[in-house]
């Protein structure tokens, strides 16, 4: 089973198998065939990626809590400090495709191996997915928790004073 294609490349409509709509996942649900749509769209996502200083291709995949599978891909630059994570882009695409928390997460080298995120993605994958947010790693499955343990988030500036109120 493969995650859909966008609309502009929607095949006719007297396709009965054919719909607009993404491949609905139930969050809950993280079988084995949610993380094979997971892996399917992020070597999607790695055919997309621009990389032409460093050719190693990046995609990732997260499912969203509402069902929905992201996507995104290393975007690099000429200027290489400002290179984009495929991780940046995924996260694009989740507020451009209505925002939400991410559930599971996958990602893949220009191989599709299973490939960690970097120090800078487990932040910024925690901001919208927390503790338990469930990533593919190459030495298993492991809550955000895990991955990122003792993180620092937006609950530290929920409870931080402010101002002139700060603790004495
Ligand atoms: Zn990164």
């Amino acid at each position: 089973m493969t995650v859909p294609e966008p609309r502009a490349s929607a095949p006719e409509s007297t396709d009965p198998d054919w719909s607009e709509e993404p491949t609905p996942v139930c969050p809950e649900d993280l079988s084995e065939g949610t993380w094979e749509l997971l892996r399917a769209e992020a070597k999607r996502a790695m055919t997309k990626a621009y990389v032409p200083y460093s050719n190693f291709p990046v995609g990732a995949a997260g499912l969203v809590d509402d069902g929905r599978i992201v996507g995104g891909c290393n975007i690099e630059n000429a200027s290489f400090g400002v290179t984009l994570c495929a991780e940046c882009s995924l996260l694009s695409e989740l507020f451009m495709t209505g925002g939400g928390r991410l559930v599971a997460f996958d990602c893949v080298d220009g191989e599709g191996n299973t490939l960690v995120p970097c120090g800078r993605c487990r932040q910024l994958l925690f901001e919208h997915g927390g503790n338990d947010l469930v990533l593919n790693m190459p030495s298993g499955r492991a809550p955000m928790s895990v991955v990122l343990p003792e993180a620092f988030g937006p609950d530290h500036l929920a409870g931080a004073p402010s101002g002139h109120e700060a603790k004495h």
